[in-house]
């Protein structure tokens, strides 16, 4: 098998995560992997059966086809086939994803999948909390994204405007809060920043400074390991 590169992308949400590491990703052919799509598709899963109970809902996440495809720029993902790429960015589950996410049961499914889509030729770029630390704790490259809360909260309630959904600031403000809170304080993989992570902050840096950095770091791996790199022109740039 060709050798390939491993990117881990970690951080709290707002961060910068998914706009850079979809680009990065873009640029390299590397496929892109979106974890925390697939936390919220159990999430709305969990709603839509209006189950509580953690073992019930491991079993139901064991016998749950999650489909990730990531197509123009977007992840699309399927629950059994049905597309929820739309409802699994919903404030109800913003706000139930978290407390879903620290079950270990859920966890353990989900890292053995993601771990599943790494058995490709392809290099790969996957974004996360628990990435290189849990996931791939062996990754070509750490990347951990940070940004003040007042940036990352003004980054989503822009995100949620242009998707027409009208939510306060304060309320925004809230649920990033606390989902930082519970993702780091959790027993099971906590966000954590991995030892050996560049660490981004994002608050004062452009998208493209982002994703040049993350190249940067990108090219020394590859040439430390022997394997070519070449990044393309997108049409943003
Ligand atoms: O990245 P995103 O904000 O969409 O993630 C939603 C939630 O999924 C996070 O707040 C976190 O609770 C959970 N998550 C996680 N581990 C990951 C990715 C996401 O626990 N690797």
């Amino acid at each position: 098998m060709p050798q390939k590169l491993i990117v881990a992308i970690d951080g709290p949400a707002g961060s910068g995560k998914s706009t850079s590491a979809k680009i990065v990703a873009q640029k390299l052919s590397y496929l892109y992997i979106d974890t925390g799509a697939m936390y919220r598709a159990v999430t709305l899963l969990v709603i839509r059966k209006n189950i509580s109970n953690k073992q019930d809902i491991v079993k139901l996440v064991e016998k749950t086809d999650i489909e990730l495809d990531f197509v123009d720029g977007e992840t699309k993902v399927k629950i059994n086939g049905q597309d929820v790429t739309k409802e699994i960015r919903s404030p109800e589950v913003n706000s139930m994803v978290s407390e879903i996410s620290k079950i270990e049961g859920v966890r353990t499914i989900l890292v053995n999948k993601q771990r599943e889509m790494s058995n490709s030729n392809r290099g790969i770029v996957m974004e996360g909390r628990d990435i290189g630390t849990v996931v791939f704790p062996e990754a070509d490259v750490k990347i951990f994204m940070t940004a003040s809360i007042d940036t990352r909260s003004e980054r989503r309630m822009k995100e949620y405007h242009e998707k027409g959904t009208t939510i306060s600031l304060e309320d925004v403000k809230e649920n990033l809060l606390s989902r930082d809170e519970i993702d780091s304080q959790r027993d099971v993989s906590p966000l954590i920043r991995a030892s050996d992570a560049v660490e981004v902050d994002t608050s004062k840096v452009s998208i493209p400074e982002q994703v040049n950095i993350i190249l940067e770091e990108i090219k020394k791996a590859a040439y430390r390991k022997g394997i070519k790199f070449s990044a393309v022109n997108l049409k943003e740039f």
